[in-house]
């Protein structure tokens, strides 16, 4: 009787000794990935900016072709851009249009212009680090913000950006699809720190002055996006 008791204490202690080890393993293990994946900063969300200045943030987005009057306008009264535009185009349009320029930064927009949505974070994070990679090349200067096509995105578009070193995802506040300058929310006047967006088509010449207009009447005036998110 007694000598069973005994055996089936050593029985527990081995138990114990081998769970708690086991365990030990474990959290050892997990300490030792957690500087890896506390390394890549989630980039963070914005789709206006909270400022006390009076200015709004117009961003230009694709960019297969940019009509002469649109450049012509952009160039003569020195308007600062936040231009998201592909690196396919970026590269054909660079010497002849982009470099051109006074105000603008070149930012990122995926490299195929692909829905994020149903893409494994690995496939997301290779489409923005070659955009990055080739932005860079062609521009001389590191994206610093990311803005997915459509404005599809998830959780993993966040981890993405952040582990190309893009610290902000951007949409937008004011959408001009269709030609009609559209704040979100129920409003018709833009406000400060709205961030606009538009696209480098022929129709976005009449909309660009059109928001021009409108900014000048609600007392704001355009802004880099890159002095308002270091
Ligand atoms: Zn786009």
């Amino acid at each position: 009787m007694a000598w069973r008791r005994i055996t089936t204490h050593v029985a527990v202690a081995l138990i114990a000794i081998g769970v708690s080890t086991s365990s030990g393993d474990f959290a050892r293990a997990a300490d030792q990935t957690q500087p890896e994946t506390q390394s890549v900063r989630k980039a963070r969300l914005v789709t206006r900016i909270d400022t006390k200045d009076r200015v709004a943030f117009i961003t230009i987005d694709d960019g297969r072709s940019v009509t002469e009057s649109m450049a012509d306008f952009i160039r003569e009264n020195r308007i600062p851009v936040t231009s998201f535009v592909l690196p396919e185009w970026l590269k054909k349009l660079w010497e002849p249009t982009y470099s051109t320029f006074p105000n603008m930064t070149f930012e990122n927009h995926s490299n195929t212009h692909r829905r994020l949505g149903r893409m494994s974070l690995e496939k997301q994070t290779r489409e923005l680090c070659e955009a990055s990679r080739l932005i860079t090349k062609i521009a001389g200067d590191t994206p610093r913000f990311f803005r997915p096509p459509g404005g599809v995105m998830n959780n993993d578009t966040l981890k993405a950006a952040g582990a190309c070193g893009m610290p902000y995802v951007v949409k937008w506040s004011v959408d001009t699809a269709g030609g009609v300058v559209n704040p979100v929310g129920a409003r018709t006047t833009l406000q400060r720190g709205d961030i606009i967006l538009l696209h480098y088509i022929p129709q976005d010449t009449a909309v660009l002055k059109q928001v021009m207009k409108m900014m000048k009447e609600a007392g704001l005036k355009p802004a880099l996006l890159r002095d308002y998110l270091p």
